[in-house]
């Protein structure tokens, strides 16, 4: 069976990263969370005390960076230059970094151009924000994640809460605002739903119906030739 590209974009903790891991568990593909890779850019820019924003600073350290990810879909790692970094980037300072760094040109063309490579044999899984629209125009099967402001800042507080990280719900929905706005308002690949994407707004959706929507449209649509989709 024909191995396909998947592109799932959306704003912050809109459950794209869940829903990702799922898929490709279920479907055997490579998961590849783009998110993390510049969350590793962003750390290694606080880590040597190069602002995230200085241009000509973070792309001095961009060759250094070794991104590997590493284990199955279902509790994947992501691996800095041989060290385990999943648990220091889910933290909120690198979050932030992540954003910073996301909108500097050298770090988007190095980080699309690694991120091609890694998914052109095809059945991978590409999570992020410029998935469709930018990193994978090609791919077979979109979609974008979306849910309410309040919903995903719930979601986010109970991650930080399994992490042992102690912060209060608007402080939460605060991040996420300014997350998504920057990310929404950057001059270089701003987050917009591709034309080709299926939106699903997860607000009021259980994992699990979430995960049968994208199978279901998986399954109907995307492994017919490009002109015979609906
Ligand atoms: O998805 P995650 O929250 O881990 O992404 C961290 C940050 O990385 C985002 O806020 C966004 O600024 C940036 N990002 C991006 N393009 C992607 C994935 C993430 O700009 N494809």
């Amino acid at each position: 069976m024909k191995r396909l590209k998947i592109a799932i974009d959306g704003p912050c903790a809109s459950g794209k990263s869940t829903v990702a891991k799922i898929l490709a568990e279920q479907l055997g593909y490579k998961l590849i969370n783009t998110g993390a890779m510049y969350r590793a850019v962003g750390l290694m820019a606080l880590e040597n005390d190069i602002d995230p924003l200085d241009e000509q600073g973070v792309k001095s350290i961009l060759r250094q960076v070794a991104i590997d990810f590493a284990g199955p879909a279902s509790n994947q790692r992501t691996i800095l230059n041989g060290r385990d970094i999943t648990e220091r980037i889910a933290e909120p300072d690198v979050a932030q970094a992540a954003s910073s760094v996301s909108s500097l040109l050298p770090v988007r063309r190095e980080l699309v151009a690694r991120q091609q490579a890694m998914a052109r044999a095809g059945g991978v899984v590409l999570e992020g924000r410029d998935i469709g629209t930018v990193v994978l125009k090609d791919a077979e099967c979109k979609f974008f994640i979306t849910a309410s402001l309040g919903e995903r800042a719930r979601r986010r507080l109970k991650d930080y809460e399994r992490l042992g990280i102690h912060r209060s719900l608007p402080e939460v929905q605060q991040e996420l605002h300014s997350r998504d706005l920057n990310d929404m308002t950057r001059e270089h690949s701003p987050l917009v739903k591709a034309e080709d994407a299926i939106e699903i707004d997860t607000t009021d959706l259980t994992i699990e119906q979430v995960i049968n929507r994208l199978l279901g449209h998986i399954e109907e649509n995307c492994r017919k030739p490009a002109g015979d989709r609906s």
